[in-house]
């Protein structure tokens, strides 16, 4: 008898984009002439930059002729990519990350899903709540479900509180999803007070650091005096570069980042990465790494910039008029894709949705979804065209 793994029996049933979809579905089949804005998608929607399409021809011609084709891959990605990567992503920030610290992926949620191979099954875990659902869904697969919760609310400015128990590990995100806040420096390093002061780790999501625009947010977690330390941080070009379908990030891992064995024997997280890697991963596509690596180019960069601008300008749009409408508690949209709204005369997430849907046509994701301390708010996106951006606001 095959005995699955009993920790999938102790998930949590996902069922909020399921149950969203199915609203929708019902009300287009009794609205059929109602024209319908989506606001809840995290999904990107213009086509990638010109010069990672040309890139990507280039490549795949290469693959084509003998004397350029490419087999297996390093499975930490391509040099080309990662010296891009520490000279263009971390240099101008005065963050020494040296190539061999640098893990080229096909995702951010892959990565920050697999890094649980290499914790011990005993450490505690802490997150956000809100929360993106990967950290907290993998820990539970591998059998942590003594999850510690640092709640983010509007009376905490969305800053979450160091956790009053002793934890190992610490998932931020910034800038947040869902809630489209971000940490400034001061607040991000009293986490890495914390982790340095309790051999902690910290688990640095930066998926959507390509939005952020107030200069006091640190754009890596290495910013800060000694996260090298006890800092791994995950990068994706899903949201900076449209690489949703083409998947493509990676991963910092100092040198000299360590974590500790049964015998508080330090191990550099470096190595164990690496084995990990090695042993379960065989690299990205170099088809994508080379479109990834045309990022970095003088064409890329303006036409990743120009991206990243419209869906900033989307943000802009949505918090503008939310407020001028009289909104109270419009948060995000200024270093991040998401506005997180508290709903108005104390509805819950999903009454909220449902009068989102059914009066104005607008779909948004109830903030519920994402954890107890989002009950009360929605995530509006501002992944749209800036026609339907200002549509759904004009419904509103
Ligand atoms: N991390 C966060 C916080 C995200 O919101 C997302 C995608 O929505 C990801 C990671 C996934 O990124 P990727 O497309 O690189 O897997």
């Amino acid at each position: 008898m095959v005995h699955i793994n009993n920790n999938f029996t102790k998930l949590s049933k996902s069922y909020l984009f399921s149950e969203i979809e199915r609203k929708v579905g019902t009300f287009k089949a009794e609205n059929p002439d109602k024209s319908i804005i989506r606001m809840g998608i995290g999904d990107v929607t213009l086509p990638l930059p010109n010069a990672c399409i040309e890139a990507m021809h280039k490549a795949v011609d290469e693959m084509g002729s003998a004397a350029t084709f490419r087999g297996y891959g390093p499975e930490q990605g391509y040099l080309f990519l990662r010296d891009k990567i520490c000279e263009y992503d971390y240099k101008p920030y005065g963050v020494n990350i040296t190539p061999d610290e640098v893990f080229v992926s096909d995702g951010a949620k892959s990565d920050t899903g697999n890094i649980t191979d290499i914790l011990g099954s005993e450490c505690r875990v802490a997150v956000t709540d809100p929360v993106y659902p990967v950290y907290v869904d993998t820990n539970v697969m591998a059998g942590r479900t003594d999850i510690v919760y640092m709640p983010c609310t509007a009376e905490n400015g969305f800053v979450p509180e160091l956790p009053k128990e002793n934890v190992d590990v610490i998932y931020l995100c910034y800038p947040n999803n869902p809630t489209g806040t971000s940490l400034k420096r001061s607040e991000l390093k009293v986490f890495v007070d914390y982790a340095i002061e309790h051999k902690a780790l910290i688990l640095f999501d930066a998926a959507y650091e390509a939005y952020i625009s107030n200069t006091d947010v640190p754009h890596s977690i290495y910013e800060i005096d000694g996260a090298e330390r006890v800092a791994i941080e995950f990068r994706s070009y899903s949201k900076t570069a449209g690489f949703t379908g083409t998947r493509c990030s990676y991963t910092v891992v100092p040198k000299t980042c360590v974590g500790y064995a049964a015998d508080g024997t330090p191990f550099p997280l470096n190595e164990i990465w690496n084995r990990r890697q090695c042993t379960k991963f065989n690299g990205t596509p170099y088809i994508i790494q080379r479109a990834a690596e045309a990022i970095y180019s003088d064409s890329g960069w303006e036409q990743v910039k120009q991206m990243t601008g419209y869906y900033k300008a989307n943000a802009a749009v949505m918090r503008n008029a939310l407020e001028t409408k009289g909104y109270k508690g419009v948060y995000g949209g200024v270093d991040s894709p998401y506005v997180w709204l508290k709903t108005p005369d104390g509805m819950s997430s999903w009454s909220f949705f449902d009068y989102m849907l059914s009066e104005k046509g607008i779909v948004c994701t109830p903030g519920v979804g994402f954890g107890r301390s989002g009950e009360g708010y929605v995530r509006l996106t501002a992944f749209n065209t800036m026609e339907n951006t200002i549509e759904a606001m004009n419904r509103l």
